[in-house]
């Protein structure tokens, strides 16, 4: 039986769009983590495989190396500041445009235009608020879910030609879906419905791995990461009266453990351990802005403090944005002021 989330008359609709497109692209948000390329990847494996589509992956950055093995070997992805013609190109040649873990094209940042650009008809699967509705033919779009690649698994099993058995899609499929998922939910920590443990059941009696999905999100990184998370946790977590956690890596500390991108993915959620902690901030310093991620205990909310101060959004308890200077601040160095201020503001 169909989850309460899933709205049949959409499947029927999805079904026949399917059914009638040629060229279909598949794309999702800036900075990919786990989940845009589980459900990404996912769903092109889908469309290749079970419905013998010419599905392709076009991404408007290239996935940072420790999430980059999400996207299975051989399954073909563009990625727009590598190949931007060809990006270009596909979207254009496209007759069916596909939005995972996203609620609007503004967060496929460099490739915005040419989606809304494009006549082809839109699907939207995604989990965060404030869904685009407008600019999609059909969406599959709920908060009360861990992950987009959960959604995107509830959809996928009310196709006709999965028909609820989830032994039905592609093996890598498979795997890609267990991977967003558990990466959204930092591993069945948050944002875990009784829907969530059911996919997570199904899949593993799908025949998916899990062991082999925890040891190459968990067991892959470099030396560095551990070495600057414990930097950051010991020298640079300041706690403001209020209950805000926040930590500022600056250009020289990322140069200094010569971070790469994706390599500080979960330090936000570690201030939160701290009782009196209520939300926690972690700024990363890129050309002219941080990016801003933020996490939030329940009863504060993360959402509301990245719209309002970082030009952001996503879910309740976990957010992100970014802080312009000289926009915003005057530049890098104001920023632990800025951060008391939103601390003042937020945590009233
Ligand atoms: P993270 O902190 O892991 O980068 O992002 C946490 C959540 O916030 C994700 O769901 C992500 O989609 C959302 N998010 C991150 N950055 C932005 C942003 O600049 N704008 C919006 N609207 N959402 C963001
Ligand atoms: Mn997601």
């Amino acid at each position: 039986m169909a989850l309460d989330f899933i709205d049949i008359d959409g499947i029927r609709r999805l079904d026949a769009l399917l059914e009638r497109c040629t060229t279909l692209t598949v794309t999702t948000h800036t900075h990919p983590d786990g989940d845009a390329l589980g459900s990404a990847s996912a769903f092109v494996c889908y469309l290749r495989e079970c419905r013998k589509k010419d599905a392709v992956g076009v991404l408007c950055d290239s996935p940072a190396a420790t999430v980059r093995p999400i996207i299975p070997d051989g399954l073909p992805f563009l990625f727009h500041d590598t190949d931007p013609q060809a990006c270009l190109d596909r979207i254009a040649a496209s007759d069916l445009v596909i939005l995972l873990d996203g609620n609007g094209f503004s967060r496929t940042e460099g490739l915005q235009s040419a989606f809304e650009a494009s006549p082809a008809p839109k699907v939207l699967i995604d989990h965060h608020l404030n869904p685009e509705r407008e600019r999609f033919e059909v969406v599959f779009s709920t908060p009360d879910i861990s992950s987009a690649s959960e959604l995107l698994y509830y959809v996928l099993l009310e196709l006709p030609d999965i028909g609820g058995d989830a032994r039905r899609l592609p093996a890598p499929a498979a795997r890609a879906l267990l991977t967003g998922m558990t990466t959204d939910t930092n591993n069945f920590a948050n944002s875990v419905y009784p829907s969530t443990f059911r996919m997570a059941s199904d899949l593993l009696a799908a025949g998916v791995d899990r062991d082999a999905v925890l040891a190459d999100l968990y067991n892959r990184y470099r030396e560095n990461r551990v070495r600057v998370m414990g930097y950051l946790q010991y020298e640079g977590m300041h706690i403001t009266p209020e209950g805000l956690a926040y930590m500022v890596a600056t250009r020289d500390i990322l140069d200094r453990f010569e971070v790469e991108d994706g390599e500080t993915e979960g330090l936000v959620n570690v201030p939160l351990s701290i009782e009196r902690v209520k939300m926690s901030i972690l700024l990363k310093q890129d050309r002219d802005h941080f990016r801003v991620s933020i996490r939030s205990k329940k009863g504060w909310s993360a959402q509301q403090c990245a719209t309002r101060w970082f030009h952001g959004g996503g879910h309740e308890n976990a957010s992100g944005g970014k802080l312009f200077w000289p926009d915003d601040i005057a530049g890098p160095a104001e920023a632990a002021a800025y951060l008391e201020k939103v601390s003042k503001e937020c945590l009233r």
